[in-house]
């Protein structure tokens, strides 16, 4: 069995082959490089460029080294059709998800960025604490993640709404789904966080005037992709008092420029990409587990439905 690897130099590529090869010994693991079409089984990438499927014949699968497709799926009709796309499903990602949303709502609740203000200014004042019953979480996206951070919130007892495409049914949470119910989900949430595929279907979604659906001075926390948020319309919508702040891991144009506008707004705060990265080794164990079920002619998770886009 032939496996071959490709990511983006920098991200310690030779570090997953090891662990590859060493979990997969019945496998020959390699690095692709340009000019490569030697016959491989499965293609293990991320951000892959084109060349890498050119003329690709019997390939088993593409595994995407990460959850989001976005990027691979860009490469469009040069994929080779009839072949699966498999995507990390959790894989580690999701705990940490759970734990970074669930800091960011948990400090716009207890007003913890207002006190972080006060205590620069050695100011002691104790605010009245808001209502919980006013302060509904709604999550745009209940897959795998989404549905981890619903779970964490959960005990602590927020009012949740959810939204996906297909109709859901969680305990202790209102479902939404598709656009017709988007509005009625929008005007249910006070703080909104974005953990959706990017999607031709889903890019831009976090825009004026979705924000301006949301209840006043709402929050946004946006983990999913940069090209879900329309950044000027939310800095305005910041300016108007609509939004109250939000927290920011992923953006347009990454690393962020530094003129750009979201680093001298006080009301964002901002961290690099850092909210749930990916586990190597549950990565690879992950991966092996699917080669090994696929070798047997079983089905996996985590399939892509290339027509949908994730
Ligand atoms: P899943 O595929 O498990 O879940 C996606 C969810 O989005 C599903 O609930 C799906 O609905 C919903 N959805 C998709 N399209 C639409 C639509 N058009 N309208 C309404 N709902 C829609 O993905 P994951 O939870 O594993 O990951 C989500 C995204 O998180 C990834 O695609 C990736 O971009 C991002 N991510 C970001 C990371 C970071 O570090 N910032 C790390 C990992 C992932 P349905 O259930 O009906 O199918």
């Amino acid at each position: 069995m032939k496996v071959l690897f490709h990511a983006p130099s920098g991200s310690g590529m030779e570090d997953w082959i090891a662990q590859f090869s060493a979990a997969l010994p019945e496998a020959e693991c390699r690095h692709w490089r340009s000019g490569d079409n030697a016959h491989a089984d499965y293609i293990l990438a991320w951000r892959p460029p084109v060349e890498m499927f050119a003329g690709r014949r019997n390939l088993k699968a593409i595994f995407n080294l990460g959850a989001g497709v976005d990027a691979i799926l860009q490469l469009g009709d040069s994929l080779p059709a009839d072949v699966p796309v498999i995507r990390i499903d959790d894989g580690g990602m999701a705990v940490p998800m759970a734990e970074y949303v669930t800091h960011a709502v948990l400090g716009y609740f207890r007003q913890f960025d207002i006190y972080q203000q006060q205590a620069a200014r050695r100011e002691w004042k104790q605010l009245a604490p808001p209502n919980k019953k006013d302060f509904s979480v709604g999550i745009l996206g209940l897959g795998v993640l989404g549905s981890r951070i619903a779970e964490a919130l959960a005990h602590f007892d927020f009012p949740l709404h959810g939204w996906s495409r297909t109709k859901k049914s969680v305990p202790g949470m209102h479902c939404y789904a598709g656009d017709a119910e988007l509005d009625a989900f929008l005007r249910a949430t006070r703080v909104l966080v974005c953990i959706l595929p990017l999607t031709p279907a889903t890019r831009g979604i976090v825009n004026s005037a979705n924000l301006q659906k949301l209840q006043h001075a709402a929050y946004v926390i946006n983990v999913a992709r940069g090209g879900h948020l329309v950044e000027e319309d939310l800095l305005a919508q910041i300016q108007a008092g609509q939004i109250a702040g939000a927290t920011l891991d992923v953006f347009a144009h990454e690393p962020l420029v530094e003129t750009h506008p979201f680093w001298k707004e006080p009301r964002i705060t901002i961290t690099p990409h850092i909210s749930a990265q990916s586990v190597e080794e549950q990565t690879v164990l992950q991966i092996t587990g699917k080669i090994r079920a696929l070798q047997r002619g079983e089905t996996v998770s985590g399939l892509v439905d290339r027509s949908q886009g994730y």
